[in-house]
């Protein structure tokens, strides 16, 4: 079982890590500060540095499988480390501090937005929701002046832990309609934006809302019978 530094430690660029396995598939480390791709938000991208200095370039990473094993994706051609190897995991900051701000304002959308969610995806250039909701209800104008009163109030944002009881009792707290949250492990990642919002995540976010930035709304659109897709920019 890998040490996920990214669930305590979000800003964490880099991390030392020994290898514990190579296969076709890739390259699991004893931890790591690549999030793997999952819950909408793509996988890091990075290299992995050698003692000597050699570089192995990491397009990617996904959930490997053990309950925390994190696969790291070597670009094609790049040499592989061996088993037992120490190295240093550095990510492309800029790309996963992108997805953090967009993830952030995802649950931002969430808030302003009552309806059932259907669907998300983040990217380092955007990120949508989908809704179950009719398409009169979405007014691109009322949605960035919520979205962005939020982000300049300046609400903290922080992973904590709640029981499955606890999650039990609040039905409410899941709002999206194909993801129910993993049980049975004694407790639920839930993330809280003080005021704003709370659910079950996985992912990674920035630490205040006003980390988010300005933000508009790119477009809405119809996505099927009862799917409306809201997709968000940076302002
Ligand atoms: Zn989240």
């Amino acid at each position: 079982m890998a040490d996920l530094v990214f669930r305590e430690d979000p800003y964490a660029r880099a991390c030392r890590a020994r290898v514990v396995a190579v296969t076709p598939a890739g390259i699991e480390l004893d931890r790591t500060v690549f999030y793997p791709t999952g819950g909408g938000q793509p996988g890091d991208t990075g290299t992995l540095v050698r003692a000597d200095g050699a570089v192995i370039r990491i397009d990617g990473a996904v959930k490997g499988e053990g309950a925390d094993a994190v696969v790291h994706v070597c670009a094609p051609g790049e040499a592989a480390p061996l088993p037992g190897e120490e190295v240093e995991a550095r990510l492309d900051w800029d790309r996963r501090y992108c997805h953090m701000r967009f993830h952030t304002a995802l649950h931002l959308l969430c808030a302003v937005v009552p309806a059932p969610v259907t669907g998300g995806q983040v990217a380092h250039d955007k990120a949508r929701l989908d809704f179950d909701i009719e398409m009169d209800r979405l007014v691109k104008e009322t949605i960035e002046g919520e979205l962005n009163r939020l982000v300049d109030e300046a609400h903290p944002v922080r992973p904590r832990w709640i029981s499955d009881a606890e999650l039990d009792a609040r039905p409410e707290l899941v709002r999206t309609m194909s993801v129910q949250p993993p049980r049975g492990q004694g407790g639920v990642r839930v993330l809280e934006i003080e005021g704003v919002d709370l659910q079950p995540c996985g992912g990674t976010h920035v630490a205040n809302t006003r980390e988010v930035g300005r933000l508009a709304v790119a477009r809405i659109r119809s996505e099927g019978a009862r799917n409306r897709r809201v997709v968000l920019g940076f302002a």
